[in-house]
């Protein structure tokens, strides 16, 4: 009788973990983050030597000189206008989702409106973003599940935020850190690549930079680092040209490939 072999299956590369999770459904990786792997594949960030601490609050001294107050770009009236913007942003442009929940907004500004409003005429005032259906669904679950658990209120606990439909890791801290203060750092695209490039803290996913980046900026600059960073990835560190030249840490970055 012939022998049946099982062939070992194939080793598939490590792939950096999601930041957000969609309970429904998991929204395909987006080209930008592909475009960002790609920017950072002769970097080699393990062999960048580690900034000091005098340098990494040089960085954020010279980052809070020029953006006292920086603001992140997701339009929101509340906690939960800011959660519900949070999850329809994912694999979307800040800009895109302003534009749809303007409107939106105006209408649906808590749990109970989102609920009355419906999942199907919610669809009709985000589709225009990417992934709509799934993110309407979750948009209603959530705020559901905000009203039989959570008393109407967005929870405070990461725990408890991602809980919620739709709602993961970078859903967590962002919230976290614009609605309620807390020194969250939320490792999206930019961050990942801004982390990463400088050698401030290499990973290979979001949670290792995430994780790198509390260790080692200083609390003093945690409440505004988040978006800092974001800013400093989507205006300046650009993933494939960045503007070394008028980069205000161009002295401190480790990446070889810096024009200055
Ligand atoms: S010097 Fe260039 S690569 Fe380094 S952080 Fe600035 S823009 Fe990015």
């Amino acid at each position: 009788m012939a022998k049946i072999t099982r062939k070992p299956a194939p080793r598939k590369a490590p792939a950096p973990k999601k930041t957000a999770r969609a309970a429904v459904a998991k929204p395909k990786p987006a080209q930008k983050t592909a475009s960002a792997k790609k920017s950072l594949k002769a970097t080699k960030p393990s062999s960048l030597k580690p900034w000091t601490p005098a340098e990494v609050h040089d960085a954020f001294s010279r980052f809070r000189k020029a953006n006292p107050e920086p603001k992140g770009e997701l339009e929101h009236l509340n906690p939960f206008t800011l959660l519900v913007a949070v999850v329809l942003s994912a694999q979307a442009t800040d800009a895109g989702v302003n534009k749809a929940t303007r409107a939106l907004f105006e209408v649906a500004d808590t749990p109970q409106k989102m609920l009355d409003l419906g999942e199907e005429r919610l669809r009709d005032y985000i589709k225009t973003i990417g992934l709509y259906r799934t993110k309407a669904k979750n948009v209603i679950a959530l705020s559901a599940k905000l009203l039989s658990e959570f008393g109407g209120e967005v929870p405070r606990t990461r725990a408890e935020i991602e809980s919620l439909p739709g709602a993961g890791r970078k859903t967590a801290n962002v919230v976290l850190n614009m609605a309620f203060g807390e020194h969250t750092m939320a490792v999206d695209t930019h961050v990942f690549r801004v982390g990463n490039r400088t050698g401030l803290a290499p990973g290979k996913t979001p949670l290792e930079v995430e994780l790198g980046l509390e260790k080692v900026i200083p609390a003093a600059f945690m409440l505004h680092a988040h978006h800092w960073l974001i800013l400093h990835g989507r205006y300046t560190c650009l993933a494939r040209k960045p503007r070394c030249e008028v980069c205000l840490i161009n002295d401190l970055c480790r990446w070889p490939e810096k024009t200055v």
